[in-house]
């Protein structure tokens, strides 16, 4: 009796504990990946609700590919936000002049798109300020926007935005463009619209030269002429996080 209540009451301590390591995981993997969460440093997941716009974002550009998404967008006068990776802008860095140009807002996705969990501080604020750097000489525009590769935050991503004077912007929705297809991207984009939507999506894939993007071009001309239908204006991320009142 007694052996048998000792192993009941030492079973259920190793169960809690089980269970209390299991939430903590969890909390970590939701502070470090939920667009919702600012745990590791501020960030913006939608803009002002009480209008009816939405910010198109684009990642991981610029490629060669990105001026067909800009015909895309200027059929249509919407403009979007580009976090564009530091060593794409090296490679292509005409087309990065030509988003700037075409009144596009430019964001920092860090140097080389490196999955920073687990890394050091050093190393995480090295890759922004290098894209930085890259970004302001080659495009003459310094973002005050940060998107995180993969989305995924970690220590001391807060002091490296502070130092770069950059805020976090995770999204509302995203079209997961690189492995579905057009129309599936489309329709899970459309569902998720909502006023004041951020929207992600990809004008590269990494730091790879010359991507297929193809998937991502269908996707956009599919979307714009719905969401123009609904009444919704397009406007970059700094434009929507201002309030209206
Ligand atoms: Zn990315």
């Amino acid at each position: 009796m007694t052996v048998s209540l000792r192993c009941n009451v030492g079973s259920t301590m190793w169960m809690a504990a089980i269970g209390g390591a299991a939430a903590a995981a969890g909390s970590m993997a939701w502070a470090v990946r939920s667009p919702r969460s600012s745990v590791l440093a501020p960030s913006v997941h939608r803009g002002d609700p009480n209008r009816k716009s939405i910010a198109i974002t684009f990642d991981d550009g610029p490629s060669e590919s990105t001026p067909r998404l800009l015909e895309a967008l200027a059929r249509h006068g919407a403009r979007a936000t580009f976090f564009h990776c530091g060593a794409n802008v090296e490679r292509v860095p005409a087309v990065a002049r030509q988003v700037a140009a075409a009144g596009h807002e430019l964001g920092n996705h860090t140097y080389s798109h490196p999955m920073i969990q687990f890394k050091s501080s050093e190393f995480i604020y090295s890759e922004m300020r290098r894209a930085q750097s890259v970004i302001e000489q080659t495009a003459g525009v310094a973002p005050v926007l940060f998107r995180a590769p993969y989305g995924v935050r970690w220590f001391g991503l807060r002091e490296a935005q502070r130092r770069l004077n950059l805020l976090g912007v995770m999204w509302t929705v995203i079209a997961l463009d690189w492995k579905l297809t057009a129309e599936a991207a489309a329709r899970r984009i459309l569902r998720g619209s909502c006023p004041g939507a951020i929207v992600c999506l990809h004008d590269g894939r990494g730091t790879r030269k010359d991507p297929d993007i193809s998937a991502t071009i269908d996707t956009i001309q599919r979307v714009l002429p719905v969401w123009a239908d609904w009444g919704y204006q397009f406007e970059t991320v700094s434009q929507i996080l201002c309030k209206t009142n």
